[in-house]
């Protein structure tokens, strides 16, 4: 491609973001950026807005878009500050937008994200849950107007690279007999059963070799993380639940595997650094430096694999089950585990209440077909709101 690329980057204040944007500076010949958005934290969307000078910046609520308005131009830019989800919508359909980078996390970014897919962009995947709430339709939407999804969630990025180009045509078909789906097993793989309600949200948060936002470290904890994975596995690559294996390899430098009916096993490897994917996607189907150091196979001298724990780790049972119940059911288990990892983060139920909410309010809901967006958003809402009312009963 000659033209320089128009990039819009959905939650740029966020740890994909800052990654996203590391990327895109080595590259000013490659990739322009388009649009930032920021939802908290705006000093520093101002200071990235003064660093990448992008058209469009998007905040919240239109008095931060008026503050932020009016830092830009007194540092002398032209960008253009739009609000809410709107705005949000409005740079990921732009016309001039090559590709978007869906880094808000949660279900904010569903909205956004499918914007950028119903104008048939390059969208770079970071936000799982907006796929987790409504893969048939995310899907068919990606088909429906031609976008290009290239999955940035490490692990999809490494079973996109270990696929054939023709995975379309069905895994079966290309030969391809399971999908192993590396974990790392997060801060509490060996944390003694006894002591896991009592954990706190910094040690939840600080994950032995990763560095992310706090709303996916604690899913990483929890291991909800690889259950939204298996799910987002499931409708990236149109696979089955059972054939999907989960497999905790506490090193985090093979990222993931695809098992092959001659036997063969292809890995993706790499140092854990986030900048890999992105750079991947980015450049797809090309390669680009991406600033992440060589893999050095002598330092790490040792690969470790343990099957998980579904006692110590019940939230990925939780969602494999949503997976096999389909319809509504990812929707709902996404949007109480929101709840209930922003419960736990402000202190107001344990560790382990994580797990206990979602299985209470799944076994609530039934689970209904999802057969158009405002389903998907309903369902939402309720669970959400089921999720409230556990939080009364139960939170302190
Ligand atoms: P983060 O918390 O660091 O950043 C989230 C971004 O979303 C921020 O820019 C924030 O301002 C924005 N945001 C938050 N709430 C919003 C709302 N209501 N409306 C609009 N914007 C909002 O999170 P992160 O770690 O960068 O993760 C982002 C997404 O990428 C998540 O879906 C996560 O699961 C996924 N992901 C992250 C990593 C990682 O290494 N961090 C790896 C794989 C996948
Ligand atoms: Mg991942």
């Amino acid at each position: 491609m000659s033209e320089v690329q128009q990039v819009t980057v959905l939650g740029a204040t966020g740890s994909i973001g800052l990654s996203t944007l590391d990327v895109i500076a080595r590259h000013p010949s490659l990739y322009q950026v388009f649009a930032l958005t920021g939802f908290s934290r705006l000093d520093a969307l101002a200071q990235l807005c003064i660093e990448h000078r992008p058209r469009f910046a998007v905040v919240p609520d239109a008095q931060a878009a008026a503050s932020l308005q009016a830092t830009l131009a007194e540092a002398g830019l032209t960008t253009r500050v739009l609000a809410g989800e709107g705005g949000l919508c409005e740079v990921s359909a732009h016309p001039e937008v090559d590709a978007v980078m869906a880094a808000i996390v949660g279900a904010a970014g569903l909205r956004p994200t499918l914007a950028a897919v119903e104008a048939g962009k390059k969208v770079l995947l970071a936000n799982k849950e907006a796929l987790v709430m409504s893969g048939a339709l995310f899907m068919q939407a990606v088909k429906r107007h031609g976008a290009v999804l290239l999955p940035i969630d490490s692990e999809h990025n490494a079973i996109f690279q270990c696929l054939p180009g023709d995975y379309a045509r069905g895994l079966q078909t290309v030969g391809v007999r399971r999908i192993l789906l590396t974990a790392s097993g997060g801060p509490f793989r060996q944390t003694p059963l006894g002591q896991l309600q009592a954990v706190t949200p910094e040690q939840a948060c600080a994950h032995p070799v990763w560095s992310m936002g706090r709303k996916i470290s604690v899913d990483s904890a929890t291991m909800m993380n690889k259950g939204l994975e298996l799910i987002e596995a499931c409708w990236l690559f149109d696979a089955r639940p059972e054939q999907v294996e989960v497999v905790i390899h506490p090193q985090s430098v093979i990222h993931s595997l695809v098992d092959y009916v001659d036997g063969s096993v292809l890995a993706q490897l790499g140092n854990p650094d986030m900048r890999t994917p992105i750079a991947n996607a980015l450049a797809w189907p090309t390669r680009i430096d991406s600033g992440v150091a060589p893999l050095d196979l002598f330092r790490i001298g040792q690969l470790n694999f343990e099957a998980p724990d579904e006692q110590r780790f019940p939230c990925l049972r939780l969602a494999r089950q949503a997976a096999e119940a389909g319809g509504s059911a990812p929707a709902v288990l996404n949007a109480v585990n929101e709840v209930a990892v922003a419960a736990f983060l402000e202190g107001r139920i344990g560790y382990l209440d994580i797990a206990g909410m979602i299985e209470s309010v799944l076994g609530q809901e039934p689970v209904v077909p999802v057969d158009d967006l405002e389903v998907v958003f309903a369902m939402d809402a309720r669970a959400r709101v089921l999720a409230g009312q556990w939080l009364e009963r139960n939170g302190r």
